[in-house]
């Protein structure tokens, strides 16, 4: 695994300081030529609800840039469509919990497009924080926000290195009763939690035409998603941060 300073850009417009944070040296593998892999429609068993989630558990996602097409956006308006995140009528303030970007290796030019959202991290910055303790990590490693808790001091939003997080300035209609948001408070990915602990795999994932979304437990040596793990090159971005991400990802 090299080293080599990448810079990333966001095809929605990332913020200087942003830019500078993820343009600071992404650690990137070689890319290997990979066969398609084994999709699920399904994970191991739905959670009951009075059953806390297990640390023996660690959820996250295999992303094989590779599959990722140029023009392709089908995860980012799963997840839209999943929360209702968007269709207000005010782009400029919708939120983006997963956004494509575009990575380029300094050295090569290689450029790769791939989809961004809340990385999922096992020492996450934004929980670190947070002065409420309203950002937390499941003992799953899914990280969430409890938006009855959070103050909207967005102390998270800067923290993260990532961009992931987004902060509410309305009063939001039209809310899933699964995915309840709230103005004045910071939300981002939930690793689609009400669907994890169903069974199900997260809305991103099913969207993919490619199955270029890998969903399952790392912690199990069997799944599909450790198995894969352990047979290729996977990368963390900016994997000199040391964060250990729940998103890891193929081709970069
Ligand atoms: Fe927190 Fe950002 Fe890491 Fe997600 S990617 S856990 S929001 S620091
Ligand atoms: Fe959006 Fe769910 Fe995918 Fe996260 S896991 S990016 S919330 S669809």
């Amino acid at each position: 695994m090299s080293n080599t300073q990448d810079h990333i850009q966001d095809d929605n417009q990332i913020d200087s300081y942003r830019r500078k944070l993820l343009g600071g040296g992404a650690a990137l593998a070689g890319a290997a030529a990979l066969g398609s892999g084994v999709f699920f429609t399904s994970i191991a068993r739905a959670k009951p609800d009075a059953e806390p989630a297990s640390s023996e558990i660690r959820w996250g996602f295999l992303i094989d840039t590779n599959k990722c097409a140029d023009n392709c956006d089908k995860c980012v308006t799963a997840c839209n469509d999943e929360f209702n995140l968007t269709g207000f009528g005010r782009p400029e303030t919708d939120a983006q919990w997963i956004r494509t970007v575009t990575l380029r290796d300094k050295k090569t030019g290689h450029t790769t497009k791939l989809p961004l959202m809340c990385q999922h991290c096992a020492h996450p910055p934004c929980v670190d924080v947070c002065p409420t303790g309203a950002s937390f990590k499941r003992p799953d490693g899914i990280v969430l926000v409890d938006k009855h808790t959070c103050i909207g001091c967005r102390y998270c939003m800067i923290a993260c290195p990532y961009k992931a997080r987004s902060f509410v300035h309305e009063t939001i209609e039209n809310q899933k009763e699964y995915g309840p948001r709230g103005k004045g408070t910071v939300e981002s990915c939930t690793l689609c939690v009400h669907r994890v602990d169903k069974g199900e795999i997260p809305a991103c994932a099913e969207a993919c035409p490619e199955k270029a979304i890998l969903f399952g437990n790392m912690n199990d040596a069997n799944s599909d998603i450790a198995r894969r793990m352990a047979s290729t090159v996977s990368t963390e971005i900016r994997g000199d941060l040391r964060l250990d991400l729940g998103v890891r990802y193929q081709g970069i």
